[in-house]
């Protein structure tokens, strides 16, 4: 019953930020994007930082440098990126916002891996790189909303939405294993071939 209420509200929740609009950002300028500290209870570490900028150097990679992300003020960001705590078992989530007559998204990512039901937390309390692994992937997916990227159900993509089914730990663990430091992390993107399609979709 209480993971189908999560279920049910994660379902409301995505249904909500879609039905407010996320699509192509307006890339005629560079993005600003700001990352803020994390909030108390969050389990934010100062390394997830540097996750949330390999993320977003992913998606611009992949559009060939078209997003340009720039980091800029709170108050001019167009991405703002949050590190809140666990909720729910919620990986993370974004909402559209506005700077000026500018569309961004503010998107929140909830590290805290040992909240994300017992199979997630076991593989994570003893492994960083597996740690790392769902808290980069988790903003690649959130910043990929941003961008304007809807939920997927195929397994393999990035924007495959959890609701779908499937056995999540494997999500994770499959990119995982393709780490051997944590360094790794910037060269490996962790997109599938139809995540870059419609990405470039977007961004023609
Ligand atoms: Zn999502």
């Amino acid at each position: 019953m209480r993971a189908f209420l999560a279920t049910l509200a994660l379902l409301t929740a995505t249904a909500a930020a879609f039905a407010q609009g996320f699509s192509a950002l307006d890339t005629g300028t560079p993005i600003p994007y700001f990352i803020h500290d994390g909030v108390a209870g969050s389990d934010y570490r100062p390394g997830d930082r540097q996750l949330a900028v390999w993320a977003l150097q992913a998606w611009d990679r992949l559009t060939g440098g078209k997003l340009r992300f720039q980091p800029s003020s709170e108050s001019d960001a167009l991405i703002q990126v949050h590190w809140v705590p666990a909720a729910e078992g919620q990986y993370g989530e974004a909402r559209p916002l506005r700077v000026g007559t500018r569309r961004g998204a503010a998107v929140y990512i909830r590290p805290d891996t040992s909240a994300l039901g017992p199979d997630i937390a076991r593989a994570t309390r003893t492994d960083p790189l597996m740690r790392d692994t769902v808290v980069y992937l988790t903003c690649v997916h959130e910043l990929g909303h941003a961008l304007g990227l809807s939920h997927t159900s195929d397994y393999r993509d990035i924007m495959f939405f959890f609701g779908f089914g499937g056995d999540i730990p494997e999500f994770f663990g499959r990119y995982r294993r393709q780490l051997h430091t944590r360094e790794d992390i910037a060269k490996l993107s962790g997109v599938s071939e139809m995540d870059i399609a419609r990405l470039r979709a977007l961004y023609p």
